[in-house]
């Protein structure tokens, strides 16, 4: 089968990239999201590209999904980002409806924006954000939506380096309804073990507290929601956990 570099080649006789290739699964596997858009999109591989469609989502099993994320944040970081026409993923996707792939959990931090950074386009993902990305019965809820009744594939909690939220519950700051919130990271905090100095300035300390709280999260997300964690019995998503690191702008997974 032929790879996505052969396609893009010249002599090869899927150059073209405009829907010769079959839309099956084992056609799919060989293609990044690039690859899979400019499909949809009728596109050449490096032009605009279309939002997903029914077929394709039907098409990439959990895995294809991950894989697709963690390329699409390589991307991001090594400043290769694919050209995306927004506007005609914005008419597409309202005229024949979402399938998005994937549900993020991620932190409101204005520096992981995860459609930027994962190199997602219109329809690719839902995305709950809430400080220190932490769950609740609404973002169990929202994440049920997106994966049983919406057949998102992928579920990701995304923590992030440098996070505030996390500094802040470190410290014990106390703020309006914030204090509530900040009072969820309160077993992450008990969880993580680190010899060096504890507070919200340590950043090497911050860092290791927003792990935990991600892995916690996952453990959350599968005792709180039956639905969820049957989904994942079945193979029908998966639920990982991850760090983007804010100053090489790559995902890690946990
Ligand atoms: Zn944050």
């Amino acid at each position: 089968m032929a790879t996505q570099e052969q396609h893009r080649q010249p002599g090869h006789p899927h150059h073209a990239a405009g829907g010769c290739c079959q839309l099956d699964r084992r056609g799919l596997m060989g293609l990044s999201l690039m690859g899979m858009l400019a499909l949809a999109s009728g596109a050449g591989a490096q032009g605009p590209v279309g939002a997903l469609t029914a077929a394709q989502r039907k098409a990439l099993s959990p895995d294809d999904v991950l894989r697709i994320i963690m390329e699409g944040n390589a991307r991001f970081a090594s400043g290769k980002r694919i050209p995306r026409d927004f506007l005609s993923q914005q008419k597409q996707s309202a005229l024949e409806g979402q399938y998005p792939a994937a549900v993020f959990l991620t932190c409101v931090d204005s520096r992981a924006p995860v459609e930027v950074l994962c190199d997602l386009g219109i329809g690719d993902a839902f995305n709950a954000r809430v400080a220190g990305n932490v769950v609740n019965d609404d973002i169990l809820g929202s994440m049920e939506f997106a994966t049983a009744a919406a057949g998102a594939k992928l579920v990701m909690v995304m923590g992030h380096t440098a996070c505030g939220a996390v500094a802040g519950a470190i410290d014990n700051v106390r703020l309006g309804n914030l204090t509530l919130l900040l009072s969820r990271f309160g077993n992450a905090i008990a969880a993580t073990e680190y010899a060096g100095e504890k507070s919200g300035r340590n950043y090497a300390y911050v860092d290791a507290v927003a792990a935990t709280q991600v892995k916690q999260t996952l453990t959350l997300i599968r005792d709180r929601s039956p639905v969820m964690r049957q989904l994942e019995q079945d193979g029908k998503i998966r639920i990982v956990g991850s760090m983007y690191d804010l100053k090489t702008g790559r995902v890690s997974l946990l």
